[in-house]
């Protein structure tokens, strides 16, 4: 059950959506598809142009409007390493596997920032770390280097200058990543879709699935489609034919908002920045003198209007007391799995369907959606990672108790440490 304040923050707009106009996916549903792909987001709409560039005829089914999941309502970050992990734990999690793993997916990134589009930043992504991690972050940056990734250090002058804020000593910049409008984004790949033939159906629905000959049958409210293969790509927002991508994942509401200031300096957040913490502090610069940051929404925790004061305040120790005008509010759902790897999982060689993005989905949705298409079409199954399936009910059990305690943490370290950042800040 999602109580009335969440569920208004999930319908409420983004600040994306509306950013280019719609109507891509009005079409009527064809009789056949060499491949539907069920799911009109990010990852959706990559399989499809992958697909279509393969040759294969293709149509995407989407039981909303286009970006009515995480795609249309996240913070648009391009990430260029998979969420919750270092060097260290991706070596002894992937082993050989890891390089060629984190390689691809900054090649993603780098694509996903190729598009272009409003309110995009090539310039980098930032994680900056309150508390320097043991070893020295020198070492960090080095270790990532070694896997391929394009990282180095930064601290001092110039972090405050490419993050607008003095609260972190030290820094990674990643500089394959950065920011994109990823609603925009979205529909420019709806038109690529569309301008190579592919036919996207909005409001329809994918409701089941049968396996018969050599094909399989989509049944959805508007008819029937065959189709050669099916990729189920709806991510935490499964439901009828694809409820089985929600299955093995937690779902964490994540709520966004802009906050704006009159006198925003024009070095603030003038690269997006997420921190190293579990409880993650992160924020972008918007046009205009705004800026998004986001919370994850936690049951018991004061609910939807703890989570805007917690944004709110977190602006205030990043940035100074504003003050900050609270503009849109929103939340999505991310998809947890227990060791922050996607669930892949096959059935029969004509259905594919993957999940888990950790909140990380932009650049690796579209890696994912190239290698199971090329694997539906006949090449061996990619070595991807993956992570071993969990109740979902656990895995966001799970995901709640570490973000509580971070948020317990961080209160400790504030109430020990009242000069450099108030307590009231932290709550
Ligand atoms: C608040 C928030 C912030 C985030 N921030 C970032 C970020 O900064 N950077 C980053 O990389 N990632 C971020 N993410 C994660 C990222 O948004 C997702 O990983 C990515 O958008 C997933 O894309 P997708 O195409 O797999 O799924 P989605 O965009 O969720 O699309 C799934 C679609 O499937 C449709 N669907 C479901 N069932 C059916 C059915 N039966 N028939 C037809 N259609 C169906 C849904 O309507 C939905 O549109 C964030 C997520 C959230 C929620």
């Amino acid at each position: 059950m999602v109580d009335a304040a969440l569920q208004a923050l999930l319908d409420a707009p983004s600040a994306w959506q509306g950013s280019v106009p719609g109507g891509r996916g009005a079409g009527p549903l064809p009789a056949h598809s060499d491949m539907v792909v069920v799911g009109g987001g990010i990852g959706g709409l990559s399989a499809a142009l992958h697909a279509l560039r393969r040759g294969c005829s293709v149509t995407v089914l989407e039981a909303g409007e286009l970006g009515a999941g995480a795609s249309g309502r996240n913070s648009g970050f391009v990430v260029p390493v998979p969420a919750r992990h270092g060097p260290d734990t991706l070596n002894a999690l992937l082993g050989d596997a890891a390089g060629p793993y984190v390689r691809a997916l900054q090649q993603a990134a780098r694509q996903a920032l190729s598009r272009g589009g409003p309110q995009v930043v090539r310039q980098g992504w930032l994680q900056p770390f309150a508390q320097p991690p043991l070893g020295s972050l020198r070492h960090l940056a080095r270790q990532w280097q070694a896997l391929g990734i394009d990282a180095e250090c930064v601290e001092g002058q110039r972090l405050g200058a490419l993050a607008g804020t003095r609260y972190y000593p030290e820094a990674l910049l990643f500089k394959s990543g950065g920011g994109v409008d990823p609603f925009a984004l979205l529909h420019q790949l709806a038109d690529a879709v569309i301008a190579l033939g592919g036919c996207i159906v909005e409001q329809c629905s994918a409701l089941n699935t049968t396996v018969r000959g050599q094909g399989v049958t989509v049944h959805t409210p508007q008819g029937d489609i065959r189709a050669g293969r099916v990729l189920l790509a709806a991510n935490a927002y499964g439901t009828g034919a694809s409820q089985a991508t929600r299955r093995p994942i937690g779902r964490i509401a994540l709520g966004l908002g802009t906050f704006s200031c009159e006198d925003l300096p024009p070095e603030t957040a003038c690269l997006p920045f997420s921190d190293a913490r579990k409880d993650m502090w992160f924020c972008r610069r918007l046009t205009g003198n705004r800026l998004m940051t986001g919370a994850f929404i936690l049951p018991g925790a004061g609910g939807t209007a703890a989570a805007a004061g917690l944004m709110s305040r977190r602006l205030q120790a990043l940035f100074g007391p504003g003050p900050w005008s609270p503009g849109q509010l929103w939340a999505g759902y991310v998809g947890v799995t227990r060791t922050g790897m996607p669930v892949v999982r096959q059935h029969g060689p004509r259905i594919i369907r993957w999940s888990g993005c950790n909140g990380r989905g932009i650049a690796l949705s579209s890696l994912m959606a190239q290698r199971l298409v090329d694997h539906l079409m006949g090449e061996p199954m990619p070595t991807l990672p993956q992570a071993t399936f969990n109740s979902a009910l656990l895995v966001r059990w799970l995901a709640h108790s570490v973000i509580q305690r971070d948020r317990r943490r961080q209160k400790k370290a504030a109430m020990a440490q009242p000069s450099s950042f108030s307590r009231e800040i932290i709550s």
